[in-house]
């Protein structure tokens, strides 16, 4: 039997991340991982990229892990807002966050996932504090007064404090401890691609709420983005088994002008859109973290970085816990956690279900409600700086470490 103070079940980016901070304190953290961890890595690559908000970026430095992704990461500088449809005058007035002061800090930075991972598994592996057991699951799980013990598919048990569900969306942990999660389909697929193209884009990112879902072009070097394009699903099963051509000429038909002349860079990737919330965030010894606890639209850039700012809370209410000599499991930290962290996934999530509604459709009355949105938002600098710090999880604003990124 395997004693730990910490079992995270699932090694994704949040599973892995919340290891490393809580080793940071000083516990002892076993991760149980589905997928055999090949050549000690993790490098399946979903070809997709993250944006990462200033609040998670803080986080990263102080667990050591951003001198190693920083200088792997592509700034971000301003970010376009716009119901732009081909044809439509209301896009000559697209709503921009950015840096209109001059100052050098970058709204946010973005990474390719399989980086962020390789930098996590490799700091992971040098702790010393945490050990990853890949290709193995959680048959059974037992909370008593002290621990909770687990049964794992290959015959071993591990005995922890607290047992973290990091599995992403449709977690067995929370099934197992009979946590209801609320799911809606969006009706809707993403498609992830690269692109290559003649024009630079300026590290800005676009965003196209459009009738049939939205259009995000974030930059991943001066000549290259990666597109993230949303389809209600008749229309994207159409395109998945399309030749790259005939992708890449549908996707210039929503892309309009934008960028100039590209060609594809590798392959798509499609994913199912659905978002989920988790009745709990917690249970008798289990705290559930990241997509397992809420899923959003991609759109809003913000699953990882609520999944950071989800490992932040519990990691502080640890490290209190730890000082007092109290048990990191228990039910008072626990509910703690859930009450500073189940109101403001719930709030992002109703937030992002309406956006989506509210700019899907090709109803002529309701593109101009919309466009006079974006417009009011616009024209009110403390709006549009509000909600440019409080996507980025800030209250104040924050100097972050940027000196190694890319230019
Ligand atoms: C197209 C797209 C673009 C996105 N862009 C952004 C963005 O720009 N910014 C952002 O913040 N978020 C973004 N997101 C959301 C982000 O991808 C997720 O919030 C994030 O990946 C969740 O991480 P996670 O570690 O919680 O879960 P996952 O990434 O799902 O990881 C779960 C891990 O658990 C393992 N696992 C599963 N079941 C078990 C089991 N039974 N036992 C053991 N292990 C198990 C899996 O193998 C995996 O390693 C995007 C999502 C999509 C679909």
């Amino acid at each position: 039997m395997r004693n730990t103070d910490f079992a995270i079940a699932g090694g994704g980016i949040i599973g892995l991340s919340a290891a490393l901070a809580l080793a940071q304190l000083g516990c002892s953290v076993t991760v149980i991982e589905r997928t055999p961890f090949r050549d000690g890595g993790a490098t399946r690559d979903s070809g997709r990229v993250f944006v990462l908000t200033q609040s998670t970026v803080s986080l990263l430095d102080r667990m050591g892990v951003w001198r190693t992704v920083g200088p792997l990461t592509y700034p971000l500088r301003d970010i376009v807002l716009s119901n732009h449809v081909p044809a439509d005058r209301c896009a000559a007035h697209p709503l921009t966050f950015g840096d209109h002061k001059g100052q050098r800090t970058p709204l946010a930075f973005i990474i390719a996932e399989r980086h962020l991972k390789q930098a996590l598994v490799d700091h992971a592996r040098q702790s010393g504090r945490i050990e990853i057991l890949g290709g193995r699951t959680i048959t059974a799980q037992q909370a008593g007064q002290q621990r909770i013990l687990l049964d794992l598919s290959t015959g071993e048990q591990v005995a922890a404090a607290l047992l973290i569900g990091c599995e992403g969306r449709g977690s067995a942990t929370a099934a197992r401890a009979g946590v209801k999660i609320h799911q809606r389909d969006s009706g809707q697929t993403a498609f992830v691609q690269t692109l290559r193209h003649d024009q630079e884009n300026a590290f800005r990112a676009h965003q196209y709420l459009l009738p049939m879902g939205p259009l995000t072009i974030l930059p991943v070097g001066p000549h290259r983005s990666s597109v993230t394009w949303t389809l209600p699903h008749a229309e994207a099963e159409a395109l998945k088994t399309a030749s790259d051509a005939c992708f890449a000429r549908a996707l210039k038909g929503t892309m309009g002008a934008n960028l100039g002349p590209f060609h594809l860079e590798g392959g798509r990737v499609s994913f199912p859109l659905t978002s989920a919330i988790a009745e709990r965030f917690i249970g008798a010894r289990l705290a559930l973290l990241g997509d397992a606890a809420h899923v959003f639209h991609p759109m809003t850039g913000q699953g990882l970085n609520y999944g950071f700012r989800d490992i932040e809370t519990l990691r502080s209410l640890v490290a209190t816990a730890r000082q007092a000599g109290g048990d990191v499991g228990a039910p008072a930290l626990l509910a703690r956690y859930q009450l500073r962290r189940r109101p403001d996934a719930r709030m992002m999530r109703l937030v992002t279900d309406n956006v989506i509604s509210f700019f899907a459709g090709d109803n002529v009355l309701l593109a101009s409600v919309r466009h006079l949105g974006l417009r009011t938002v616009g024209a009110m600098p403390p709006i549009r700086s509000f909600l440019i710090r409080r996507a980025n999880g800030l209250r104040e604003p924050l100097q972050i470490p940027h000196e190694n990124v890319r230019p």
